[in-house]
């Protein structure tokens, strides 16, 4: 399983010199499964350089799994230059619980006159699917969910193939009771020995906002290490933390991890970063 970030920062997109490191565009992951499968998580600014790539690829069989209906992880949606293409077949996959049908949220980002192509204009072959809690397949890949605790629902994955694990769970706000959320051990339990783990790490313990549906980067690095995963990405970049800053969480991360004796990988999600397993 191959995965590649298209984009790792959180709320809106971000450009500029303090952004070079990590880059500035929204929550977009690709995931290639052994078979040539294509899978992507959300659909925030980063799917639109994907997209070109894939057309240029000639890929045409695209599933896009959807955590929830917010801004940033839709924007890029209209920008996805395979829907212009008529061969493609897109399956878009949105979370049983969520406020409104996978198609209503997909279809209000190309709606006039904030967008001027329908939905319904589009000539490639959609598919809306509503993931259910028991997982299913896409090819060779096991695709497991959880709801997650995050204002105005969502919905975290986790995709398994040859045995090799990788937990997706962004805009999660670990200690904290939301609508539909769960507790921290419920997400330990669903991350538990996964070879790759992305967490949102959107605050620092002094700019924390309870109750805007992200984690402190400190939780999610607890939550890494409690679920004893291989790998640990921070991702969800709020849109002020410039790429030194950035840094620097990683660096505590990196002391805190020594302290315990702890041999966990922690780094910061950059675009264009590849992570084989
Ligand atoms: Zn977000
Ligand atoms: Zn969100």
């Amino acid at each position: 399983m191959l995965i590649r970030c298209w984009g790792s920062r959180g709320s809106i997109p971000v450009c500029g010199r303090d952004y070079i490191k990590y880059g500035g565009d929204t929550t977009c992951i690709e995931v290639r499964g052994s078979k040539g499968e294509l899978i992507i998580i959300d659909a925030g600014t980063g799917i639109r350089r994907l997209g070109a790539r894939l057309v240029d690829e000639g890929v045409s069989a695209i599933h896009i799994l959807l955590t929830h209906s917010h801004w940033d992880h839709l924007l890029g949606f209209p920008f996805f230059k395979p829907l212009y293409v008529d061969s493609s077949k897109i399956h878009v996959y949105g979370y049983y619980a969520t406020q409104d049908s996978v198609r209503n949220i997909i279809s209000k980002t190309m709606r006039p006159p904030y967008f001027p192509v329908r939905l319904d204009d589009i000539h490639a072959e959609i598919n809306f699917h509503t993931t259910e809690p028991e997982g299913f397949h896409i090819g060779s890949i096991l695709v497991k969910t959880i709801p997650l605790n995050h204002t105005n629902r969502g919905v975290g994955y986790r995709l398994e193939e040859e045995g090799r694990s990788f937990v997706f769970l962004t805009d999660n706000e670990l200690n904290y009771n939301h609508p539909c959320g769960l507790s921290y051990e419920e997400y330990e339990r669903f991350s538990a020995g996964a070879d790759l783990l992305f967490h949102d790490a959107e605050y620092t313990p002094s700019d924390y906002m309870p109750g805007w549906g992200h984690s402190i980067y400190t939780d999610a690095l607890r939550l890494a290490i409690r679920s004893g995963v291989k790998k640990f990405g921070l991702f969800h970049h709020n849109q002020e933390r410039k790429d030194d800053e950035i840094d620097s969480m990683v660096a505590d991360c990196r002391r805190m991890l020594e302290e315990e004796g702890s041999t966990l990988d922690v780094f910061a999600v950059a675009t264009d970063m590849e992570v084989t397993l």
